[in-house]
C-alpha cells in the first residue's frame, strides 16, 4: 500500500497481513504512518496504489495512479459499516445518549431490525462494564466511559475487524486501565484487532502480531517476545528505549 500527501509518500509500501481472530499491535514514532494506515483499510482515505482485502473482499486496488478497481460509494459504505474504528477522541455523537450512539448505525446504516439492535446494545453496555449508563450523554461520562461506549459502537456493527488508533492516548492515566481491560477481554474472545497504541504492556500481554513502523514502512514484525525483547533493527531499539 503506497498513500502519498503533496509531495510527501507517508505509506511507501506496507505489506501486512492480520490474521482472523489475532491482535496485531502497530507500534511507531508520530507522524510514521500509522493512523494514515488504518484510515486506507477504512476508506476513510483512498490508497494511491496497493490492496486491502478485509476476509477475501477487495476494498481497494489501485496501480500507478490506474484505476484498476474502484468501488462505488454504496459499496464502500457497505465495507465500511464491516470495520469497527475506535478513536483517540473516541468521537461519540454528543446530542445521543451511550444508547443511541450504539443503536444509530445498526438501526440507519445496516437497517437490522431495532428490537434487536437494542438487546444488542445493552448487551454490549453490560459487556463494557457501563450496562447502567445506558441513557447517559458523553458529556456526563468519563473519557473512559466515553471509550468504551465507542468499543460497543463499533463491536454492534459485528465488525470483522475492528481498528483503535491509539484508544488511551486522550486518557487520563487512571482511566487507562480500565479500557485496557476492555481490550484485553475482546482479545480473549477473538475478535480481529489492529490497535495502534504506545501501550508496550498490553502489546506483551495481547498481541498475536507486534508490528513497528518508521517513516512509512514496517521495519520488523513478529511476536511481542520478538519485536519487544529481541528487536533487530536500531530504530525499533531506540523506539523501545524512549517508551519503555
Ligand atoms: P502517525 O499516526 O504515525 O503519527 P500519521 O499517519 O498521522 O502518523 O501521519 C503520517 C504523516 O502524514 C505525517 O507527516 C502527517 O503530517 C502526514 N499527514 C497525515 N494526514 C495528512 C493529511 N490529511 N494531509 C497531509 N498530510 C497528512
Ligand atoms: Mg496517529
Amino acid at each position: 500500500m503506497h498513500k502519498t500527501f503533496g509531495t510527501t509518500e507517508v505509506l511507501r509500501g506496507i505489506d501486512l497481513t492480520a490474521a482472523a481472530g489475532t491482535v496485531t499491535v502497530v507500534l511507531g514514532p508520530s507522524g510514521s504512518g500509522k493512523s494514515t494506515l488504518l484510515r486506507c483499510i477504512n476508506h476513510l482515505e483512498k490508497v494511491d496504489s496497493g490492496l486491502v482485502r478485509v476476509d477475501g473482499e477487495l476494498i481497494g486496488y489501485r496501480q500507478s495512479g490506474t484505476r484498476l478497481h474502484e468501488l462505488s460509494e454504496r459499496q464502500i459504505l457497505k465495507q465500511r459499516a464491516g470495520i469497527g474504528f475506535v478513536f483517540q477522541n473516541f468521537n461519540l455523537f454528543p446530542h445521543l445518549t451511550a444508547l443511541e450512539n450504539i443503536t444509530e448505525a445498526p438501526i440507519s446504516a445496516q437497517g437490522k431490525p431495532k428490537r434487536l439492535v437494542y438487546d444488542r446494545a445493552h448487551e454490549l453496555l453490560t459487556r463494557v462494564g457501563l450496562g447502567d449508563r445506558a441513557h447517559a450523554y458523553p458529556r456526563q461520562l468519563s473519557g473512559g466511559q466515553q471509550q468504551r461506549v465507542a468499543i460497543a459502537r463499533a463491536l454492534a456493527l459485528d465488525p470483522k475487524l475492528i481498528l483503535f488508533d491509539e484508544p488511551t492516548s486522550a486518557l487520563d492515566p487512571e482511566l487507562v486501565g480500565e479500557v485496557l481491560d476492555v481490550l484485553r477481554d475482546l482479545a480473549a474472545t477473538g475478535v480481529t484487532m489492529i490497535v495502534v497504541t504506545h501501550e508496550i504492556g498490553f502489546a506483551r500481554e495481547a498481541a498475536d502480531t507486534v508490528v513497528f513502523m518508521d517513516s512509512g514502512r514496517i521495519v520488523e514484525q513478529g511476536t511481542p517476545a520478538e519485536v519487544l525483547d529481541n528487536p533487530q533493527h536500531e530504530r525499533t531499539r531506540a523506539f523501545l528505549s524512549a517508551v519503555l
